[in-house]
């Protein structure tokens, strides 16, 4: 794998001006599969739910795969 991508943060700049990033809904249940599967070490336990670290994913959809209760959904969001 490319060094360089484990710098690239998640949020992903669209033409349209829309940023885009993974997160977890308060639905998780806090199995750690996610987290577990991340190759990118980006999924912590913060409290009773699971929180991605925006910094660190590299939006690889893992987690949106592995998820049992599909709490992990891609948003966008407005750039700033
Ligand atoms: S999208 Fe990939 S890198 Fe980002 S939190 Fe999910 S598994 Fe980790
Ligand atoms: S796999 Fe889904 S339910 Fe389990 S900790 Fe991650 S987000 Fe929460």
């Amino acid at each position: 794998m490319c060094a360089i991508s484990h710098l690239l943060p998640s949020l992903l700049n669209h033409s349209n001006g829309e940023l885009m990033a993974y997160e977890i809904t308060e639905d998780c249940i806090s199995c750690g599969m996610c987290a577990d599967e991340c190759p990118s070490d980006a999924i912590k336990q913060d409290g009773i739910l699971y929180r991605i670290d925006q910094e660190l994913c590299t939006e690889c959809g893992t987690c949106e795969e592995t998820c049992p209760r599909k709490t992990v959904v891609k948003t966008e969001r407005e750039a700033s």
